[in-house]
């Protein structure tokens, strides 16, 4: 089933040209023009995703994001002029997943959304997304972020998480740095290639006994790294 996508967007030739974006790459879309149309569709039903416009008339996009964040973990992007800056970081600390700046390319936004919900396993069936795994001596657990080496917890960041999980996944799999980045990192461009490399290594020294030996993380020469059991 086609996903539903709920633009929120008070600049009428803006919604429309989001729209047909998102509509083109195979999304079923919603829009709002103002604070109320918009909640008046989300205490209907709550869509797969949200495209927010920080300033609306009437409720704007921070009430009404931190109003969703209350019932769903809907993924949503916000969208922001560059005076409202300091809002835009507040929106995110309040929940929203992502965030993009006017003027934006609606291609660009298409594929922040594709990178939004690779990253929080939306494209996958619900059991799968938030499955919790266990080998031999680890154990990882997706709704409560928790990661256990022969039962002692063990600290990740948000990112050495994601990438432990997305590996851990999909055993044996090889995953090439730029496979890393987008599904990670959601593909920014701004990242350096390099972080891979580090995260890697920052996980190796927490997860395996002997990081120069690693028997989980593996590097396959020329290609990427996977995850062994
Ligand atoms: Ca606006």
């Amino acid at each position: 089933m086609d996903k539903r996508i709920l633009v929120v967007e008070d600049e009428p030739s803006l919604a429309e040209v989001v729209s047909l974006y998102l509509k083109r790459a195979g999304f079923q879309v919603q829009t709002a023009s103002d604070g109320r149309a918009a909640m008046s569709i989300l205490e209907k039903q709550i869509p797969d995703f949200v495209i927010m416009d920080l300033m609306l008339p009437g409720i704007d996009g921070i009430a009404i994001t931190r109003w969703l964040r209350d019932r769903s973990d809907v993924p949503i992007i916000m969208v922001t002029a560059r005076r409202e800056e300091v809002d835009r970081i507040a929106g995110l600390e309040m929940g929203a997943d992502d965030y993009v700046v006017k003027p934006f390319s609606p291609q660009e936004l298409v594929s922040r959304v594709r990178a939004v919900m690779r990253r929080l396993g939306r494209e996958q069936p619900e059991a799968e997304s938030d499955r919790a795994l266990s080998f031999d001596s680890i154990s990882i657990d997706p709704r409560t972020r928790l990661v256990t080496i022969k039962e002692s917890p063990i600290e990740l960041t948000v990112k050495e998480f994601d990438m432990l999980y997305l590996l851990a996944r999909h055993p044996k799999q090889v995953f090439t740095r730029d496979q890393l980045l987008e599904r990670v990192w959601g593909g920014a461009e701004y990242i350096d290639p390099g972080t891979v490399t580090v995260h890697v290594r920052r996980l190796r020294e927490k997860i395996e006994s002997d990081p120069s030996k690693p028997n989980h993380l593996l590097t396959v020469w020329g290609v990427g790294y996977k995850f062994e059991p």
